[in-house]
């Protein structure tokens, strides 16, 4: 998660022998100017006011992380489908992590300094809140069980169109 690499280290990995930083504001070291605008959004990823636009990724919710633009891009583009076909839209539950992550987060960004927090499932505010509510577990099996109870395996996998 480091915002700064060695960018020799960098080039010692095949592929990367002449990749350069393009860097304008810190004389080489690497910056990382983000979170410029925000896209306010319900908890089905769709942007607020519109029919058709639905968003992910770090703008949605002040996410950091792949796995987070992940999570909340599939969601968007699930619904982007479920819209096209007149389906009613999918609202993952908060007694799974992702359901209770993008809810929290769309609730705590509204708030005053909202702007200022930053969620991720690797640290912090957010990993905080999913160990007191019982939600952080690495057994893969728990979390099948979770995700079968509300009626959602596989889901991603069902053919909409
Ligand atoms: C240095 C650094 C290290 C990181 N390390 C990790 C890590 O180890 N693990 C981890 O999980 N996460 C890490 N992250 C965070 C992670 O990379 C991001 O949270 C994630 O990539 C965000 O994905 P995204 O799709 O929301 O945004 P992005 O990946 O930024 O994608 C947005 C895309 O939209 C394009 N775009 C912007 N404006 C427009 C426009 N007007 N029209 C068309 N296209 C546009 C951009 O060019 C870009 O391609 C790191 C981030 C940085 C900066």
């Amino acid at each position: 998660m480091t915002p700064f690499f060695d960018l020799e280290k960098l080039r010692s990995v095949p592929g990367f022998e002449t990749a350069c930083i393009v860097d304008p504001y810190s004389g080489g070291k690497g910056n990382s100017i983000r979170y410029m605008a925000v896209s306010p959004r319900d908890n089905y990823m769709r942007a607020e006011g519109m029919k058709n636009l639905f968003v992910g990724g770090e703008k949605s919710g002040f996410y950091v992380g792949h796995t987070e633009a992940i999570c909340t891009g599939s969601l968007a583009g699930h619904n982007a489908v479920r819209y096209l076909t007149n389906k009613g839209y999918l609202q993952l539950p908060s007694s799974l992590s992702i359901g209770d992550f993008i809810s929290y987060s769309n609730e705590e960004m509204h708030k005053k300094e909202g702007a200022k927090m930053r969620f991720t499932f690797a640290g912090s505010i957010y990993f905080n809140r999913m160990k007191e509510l019982g939600l952080y577990t690495i057994d893969k099996d728990k979390i099948e069980k979770r995700v079968k109870d509300v009626d959602l395996l596989g889901v991603y996998n069902n053919k909409l169109i």
